[in-house]
């Protein structure tokens, strides 16, 4: 627009000094009387005025949009948060590559994977698009689920082993405590008493029964001779 304007004003200035030296040759309409060079000076230099504000008006408006713009940096706003946004990317593939190899990645790992997953979620879908090693993420995130799953079996038949091992020495110490009663019992029935020849009883030593015969047995054979205990010694 304001080239046009700069063009007409050109037009009217050389018009005008064309005019000023010949008037017919500009002012084309009218009477001979009115082809005059205060004629000439009256279109083309008011021409020539209002094209030359016209340019001005328009320049200046330019002038002023670019001002505009200087004020309102919403230009250097969005490249900083292009910048920033490409930061964050960038951040995000980097934290992936620092997980390194992951067929070796370990559970120890596992907070540093929940980590750089939590950052990735931050990233608006542009960004996301952006993550170029994404796939190493998931990777990373499946194989620590089988590593957990691998660990817990592992933990169940540990647990399971120390339960039957537990239960192993339970049951050894009850039989041990049984085979001890046992014991005890065969002790306590294998001291030996006395038994005669025609009595059902058997007896302590020393017993006023005893006078006629005195045999000595286990009180287990006694008991399997079918003797009972005498009710006066109470062996
Ligand atoms: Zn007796």
């Amino acid at each position: 627009m304001e080239g046009l304007f700069i063009l007409l004003f050109v037009i009217c200035l050389i018009a005008v000094i064309i005019g000023l030296i010949s008037p017919n040759v500009v002012v084309r309409w009218g009477t001979q009387e009115e082809k005059t060079r205060k004629n000439v000076l009256k279109y083309y230099g008011i021409g020539m005025l209002l094209f030359f504000v016209l340019t001005g008006v328009f320049s200046g408006n330019s002038d002023q949009n670019i001002e505009q713009d200087k004020h309102v940096p919403s230009g250097i706003t969005a490249e900083k948060a292009t910048d920033n946004k490409d930061q964050s990317v960038a951040m995000v593939i980097s934290k992936i590559e620092a997980l390194g190899d992951i067929n070796a990645i370990t559970l120890e790992q596992s907070e540093d994977v929940k980590a750089v997953r939590a950052a990735y979620e931050l990233l608006d879908s542009e960004q996301k698009s952006f993550v170029t090693n994404l796939t190493s993420l998931n990777w990373a995130e499946e194989k620590l689920v089988s590593l957990q799953a691998e660990r817990d079996k592992e933990a169940a038949v540990q647990a399971q082993a120390k339960a039957e091992q537990e239960l192993a020495i339970q049951q050894a110490a009850a039989e041990k405590q049984e085979s001890a009663e046992l014991e005890t019992v065969q002790v306590q029935d294998n001291y030996t008493v006395y038994i005669t020849e025609t009595g059902e009883k058997y007896h302590r030593d020393g017993c006023q029964y005893l006078r006629q015969s005195k045999i000595s047995v286990s009180k287990s054979d006694a008991i399997n001779l079918g003797k009972t205990p005498c009710s006066r010694c109470n062996p």
